[in-house]
This record gives structure tokens, sequence and C-alpha cells, in this order.
């Protein structure tokens, strides 16, 4: 994996972490959490419910990618590394979905 720098924290972020990509960037989910903290009293709805669909699903996928070291026989293998191609789709498409939350809300 390429390093990036969080625009948020200035910190690398490093696998293993969850993180968005928001536009060129990659910010670590706990400091978006903390600039929508910073600038909104509450979280708008949607902008939680796309939020915390992503964070499941960067849990989900590390998870995954752990899952897939142990995993032995060739089948499961095959069905883990399945599974995770889904939910690379499916954070990428939720990224943007926060992305476009945060750019709405003036966040961003
Ligand atoms: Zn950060």
């Amino acid at each position: 994996m390429e390093k990036w720098k969080c625009p948020i924290c200035g910190k690398e972020v490093v696998e293993g972490q969850r993180f968005a990509q928001i536009g060129e960037n990659y910010a670590h989910i706990e400091c978006i959490r903390k600039i929508i903290a910073e600038k909104k009293e509450s979280i708008p709805l949607d902008l939680e419910a796309s939020l915390d669909t992503l964070e499941a699903t960067l849990y989900a996928l590390i998870r995954t990618k752990e899952a897939l070291k142990y995993s032995v026989k060739r089948d499961v293998k095959e069905v883990l590394e399945k599974h995770l191609s889904i939910l690379e789709d499916q954070a990428l498409i939720l990224s943007l979905v926060v992305e476009g939350e945060l750019r709405d809300h003036g966040i961003i």
C-alpha cells in the first residue's frame, strides 16, 4: 500500500486503520468524525447513516483481510477474496456518499 497522509491530522494513514477516500486524499474515520463535531452541533442524519455504514464496512474489510491470511483451503480463500472485492467496491461507493454529505453540509 502506498503511503498517504491524513489531511486532517497530518499523520500517516496505514493499512489496518479505518479511513475514507475524500477527494484525492485518505482521511481517518476518527478525524472525519472530529471535524464534523467541530462544525456541527449534531451530525446530519444522512451523514451519520453513510458514515456509520462505511465504518462497519471498513471493519468487515479489515477482518476479512486478516481471515484471508490464515485461511487454508482454496475454495474458502476464493469466497473470502470475492467477499473482500465486494466490500472494497462498497467502501468506495460509501466514501463517495460520505464526501458528498460532508460537502452538502459545508463541513469540507
Ligand atoms: Zn487523521
